[in-house]
């Protein structure tokens, strides 16, 4: 029978130290398998044969350069032996394995709680399989490829490379696949007292939760299954078949023309993306213009760039339906009050994301969903059914991995103990993987007056900002807005090369009540994007053209 050694490792200190350390436990005879589940875990699990002694481990790890010491050693139960002699026991029982659900469990069992986890579907859930990984590797190879063929001085001769999409998705694919066995196969194999259940959930009448053919019943519950694509309700929909973000990112072939049905953060992400990579991109969006819950000035902006990468945008747009005519898609639409019909290879929904709460149960026992299907949580998370917490994209919560996680770890803490800790969103940073990038954080100014602040707020071209001359790409804004009466910064936000870097400092000062004196007073590294918030600051005070280097 084969054990199972629990290590404690210290001197990791970054990605390789963890394969250095799982490659020299691994070549102790007799080690089937050893996990380390990042070097920040300070932790090694062991699988091995009976014959493998501790010290054989630790003498291994101390070659390598480090120390390690046993935790604990036992006998190895394979998953389904652990979840049968647990079954009807659990203190919590989450479902869903993404990154809300994955935060919960771990949580849970960090607290010395009965776990389990279920989840249907690819383990990781969205982030990693089909949301962040794979678009952002694919944005930074569109970037790459784009950049190629423009070089920021002028007149400066480019060659263009042919594109080689087939190897790009290999590349995401492969990325997509590594991530995925570190960041959740090989973590939850770290923490073997987590029961794994595979199957879809669904409650009962009577409180318990049925997969397959088995009930399992827990002291407290935590729903985190994600959304998926939501698709417009209008007629056409088989015959034109739209691509959604998941159908895109795994095309085989690159479609030369793309209608895009949507102006929020996937939709444009995609289908600047799709543009950089020689596609011709109309983006149609319904309201009045792109990103609409952002500041104006901010959705006027990335238009305006969009636009000039040779996008094009049309806004107040109704989609009625869709057909096909051979290979080409069409939108029938309603504009202004005109009837109006565009054609493209493809067509792209990306008009938001559909909580996993159907045929799920939920309602039976007693948890209220909101008009969009999302389970409606408080700011502990929980549900109206009080032993029953939700968190990530099928609550109410914005639909960001960083939030499901913290509201994963939260949820746990919240049902198993006395905690009662609130999800703090006021200071949450928000990012738009566009180029430039969208980055805001705490309140737009609209939103301050609404708070009943008297509000004082500025705005700086990115032209200002040293680092953006100097990198040939002043493209950008920086929007501050503040408290008139004490200086405290509200909210920032930012158009920007890597705005989405430059956000962080300013969520420190949202988060700890920085004010504008602060900003002005702090030294701040020239030639550095983050510079730009520091101008900013000063531009309510001064005239920042008449200011020598540095900001001050
Ligand atoms: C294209 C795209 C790009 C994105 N980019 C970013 C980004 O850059 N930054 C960012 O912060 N966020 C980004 N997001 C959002 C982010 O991916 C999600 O907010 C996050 O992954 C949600 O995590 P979750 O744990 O709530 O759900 P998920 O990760 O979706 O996990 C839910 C799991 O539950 C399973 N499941 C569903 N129903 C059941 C059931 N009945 N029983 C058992 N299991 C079930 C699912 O199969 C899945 O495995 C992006 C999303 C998309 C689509």
């Amino acid at each position: 029978m084969a054990q199972q050694i629990e290590l404690q490792v210290r001197g990791m200190t970054c990605v390789s130290c963890a394969q250095h350390v799982t490659h020299a436990l691994e070549s102790v005879p007799g080690v089937e398998k050893a996990i380390v589940p990042g070097w920040q875990s300070a932790r090694a699990t062991v699988i091995a044969d009976n014959q493998v002694s501790p010290t054989a481990l630790i003498d291994a790890v101390a070659e390598a350069g480090y120390t390690a010491a046993v935790q604990k050693q036992g006998t190895r139960q394979s998953a389904h032996e652990d979840v049968d002699r647990r079954a009807s026991d659990f203190d919590l029982l989450v479902i869903g394995g993404g990154s809300g659900g994955f935060a919960a469990a771990i949580t849970a069992q960090e607290l010395g709680k009965k776990v389990g986890l279920i989840n249907a579907g690819t383990l990781g859930g969205t982030c990693v399989n089909v949301g962040c990984v794979p678009s952002k590797t694919l944005i930074r190879a569109a970037e790459a490829w784009h950049n190629a063929g423009h070089h920021p001085f002028q007149g400066v001769k480019t060659t263009q490379v042919e594109l080689d999409w087939s190897t790009i998705r290999a590349e995401k694919d492969r990325l997509v696949a590594s991530l995925r066995q570190s960041k959740y196969v090989d973590v939850l194999a770290a923490y073997p007292e987590i029961a794994f259940i595979e199957g879809r959930a669904v409650f009962q009448t009577d409180g318990s939760v049925q997969v397959g053919d088995r009930p399992y019943r827990a002291n407290r519950y935590v729903i985190a299954t994600g959304a998926q694509p939501r698709m417009l309700p209008v007629p056409g929909l088989e015959e034109a078949q739209p691509l959604n973000s998941t159908t895109l990112m795994d095309l085989e072939r690159l479609p030369k023309s793309l209608i895009l049905l949507g102006g929020r953060a996937v939709a444009l992400e995609l289908g600047q993306m799709m543009a950089r990579f020689g596609v011709e991109v109309l983006i149609l969006q319904r309201s009045t213009r792109l990103i609409p819950d952002h500041e104006p000035e901010i959705g006027r902006a990335i238009q305006d760039y969009l636009e000039q990468d040779g996008i094009g945008v049309i806004t107040s747009v109704q989609v009625e339906r869709l057909s096909r005519e051979g290979e080409t898609r069409v939108v029938h639409a309603r504009v202004m009050g005109q009837q109006r019909e565009y054609r493209a290879d493809q067509i792209l929904m990306a008009v938001g994301r559909q909580p996993n709460t159907a045929n799920m149960g939920v309602e039976q026992v007693g948890v209220k969903l909101d008009n969009g299907g999302a389970i409606i949580v408080d700011p502990f998370q929980q549900t109206s059914n009080p032993i029953i917490y939700a968190t990530g994209d099928v609550s109410t919560n914005p639909e960001f991995v960083y939030v499901a996680a913290a509201g994963g770890a939260l949820a746990a803490r919240n049902a198993l103990t006395n905690a009662r800790q609130p999800l703090d969103l006021s200071s949450m940073p928000a990012v738009i993987f566009t180029n430039p990038q969208v980055a805001t954080v705490g309140l737009t100014e609209a939103e301050a007056r609404t708070q009943g602040y008297e509000v004082k707020a500025n705005t700086l071209d990115l032209a200002y900002v040293p680092r953006a001359q100097t990198a040939r790409n002043t493209r950008g804004l920086i929007k501050l807005v503040a408290d008139t009466a004490t200086g405290r910064i509200l909210g920032a936000h930012i158009v920007a090369a890597e705005g989405g870097e430059v956000i962080q400092t300013a969520t420190l000062a949202v988060k700890f009540g920085l004010t504008l004196d602060d900003l002005t007073t702090t030294l701040f590294p020239y030639l550095t994007q983050v510079e730009g918030l520091k101008l900013a600051a000063l531009s309510f005070t001064k005239n920042v053209a008449k200011l020598s280097c540095c900001a001050s």
